[in-house]
């Protein structure tokens, strides 16, 4: 669809620069595309439904993997060397790949503290802000909070707003263009959100164990309760002691969804549903974590989907 759009944009330029006496707009805008490099899938999306084809945005990692443990490859330094803006999750979620491709794509514009360099969890609610002090040390991947806060669309639509902010810092031009199409995207996304909650609505309360705590954002929106998780601390594997102490909780508390992200082993989440008669879902956490979900309202579709069935079917 997209590319679709391009072409016949392309065309009418062409067009209009055939005609005599107007000048095409088209070269000054073709060159002042800004090259934008987000660190996931989600802030490509969300970048692109308020750049529109006044920028070029490419995710480094891919939407089926794990987000904290993304192998670096030579191939990012090259896309992070051209990078006009870096847009990242940020709250440590990429720091085991992130910062030493960074500092080694010899990229002024982009490193951190430069206007090039966009960390989008300030415009987001963030959840579970630890109250001790959490260090990576204890193998917690949540030191300052939970990463995962765009599974939240009020959080995508604050997050589209702050890069809107930045495009318009760095391409002033281009602000009007930038900022309506900011607000058709809130637009579109009041009426999924009105489709969403109606969907949900007769789920409010149903407690849910999930392998990572991915969800904490979504599962507050949509008025779920998190009873549990696989791993025993974000990014600490599955034990046979906390699982066993999982699996009584779940019969106690009657419950009957697991939530596992798609890159995570399905060994101890299937042992844990034959023990508990519970469903094993595989919830996507990004855009691209399937073929079909190919942008931030249909990973929302997606998911709710998925649960919505899950829960019908375990009643
Ligand atoms: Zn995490």
């Amino acid at each position: 669809m997209r590319k679709r759009q391009l072409l016949h944009c392309a065309g009418m330029m062409v067009s209009l620069a055939l005609i005599p006496g107007v000048v095409s707009p088209a070269p000054a805008h073709a060159a002042a595309k800004l090259k934008i490099v987000t660190a996931t899938t989600d802030l490509a999306d969300l970048a692109s439904e308020v750049g529109g084809d006044r920028v070029e945005v490419e995710s480094i990692a891919r939407g089926y993997q794990d987000p904290h443990f993304v192998e670096a490859k030579p191939s990012f330094l090259l896309k992070l060397r051209r990078a006009e803006l870096l847009i990242i999750v940020g709250l440590q979620l990429e720091i085991g790949w992130l910062p030493p491709l960074i500092a080694q794509c010899g990229n002024p514009a982009i490193q951190v503290g430069a206007k090039g360099y966009l960390d989008a969890s300030q415009f987001a609610e963030i959840l579970e802000i630890p109250t001790t002090v959490v260090t990576r040390a204890m193998g917690d991947v949540h030191p300052f909070g939970n990463p995962h806060y765009w599974l939240d669309p009020e959080n995508g639509r604050r997050i589209a707003r702050g890069i809107v902010n930045k495009l318009a810092e760095m391409q002033p031009g281009d602000s009007a263009y930038f900022e309506e199409r900011f607000q058709a995207f809130s637009k579109r996304l009041d009426e999924a959100e009105k489709v969403w909650d109606q969907e949900m609505k007769p789920f409010r309360g149903r407690k849910v164990v999930t392998y990572h705590r991915s969800w904490p954002n979504f599962l507050k929106r949509f008025g779920l309760i998190s009873a549990g998780e696989i791993e025993p601390r974000p990014g600490i594997p599955p034990s046979p002691g906390h699982t066993v102490e999982l699996i009584q909780m779940m019969k106690r508390e009657n419950v009957k969804v697991i939530l596992v992200e798609p890159y995570f082993d399905l060994k101890t989440p299937d042992s844990i549903a034959r023990e508990t008669g519970a469903q094993v879902v595989v919830l996507l956490p990004s855009v691209g974590g399937e073929k079909e979900v190919t942008d931030y309202f249909r990973l929302f579709d997606y998911d709710i989907g998925l649960l919505t069935r899950a829960f019908k079917a375990t009643q």
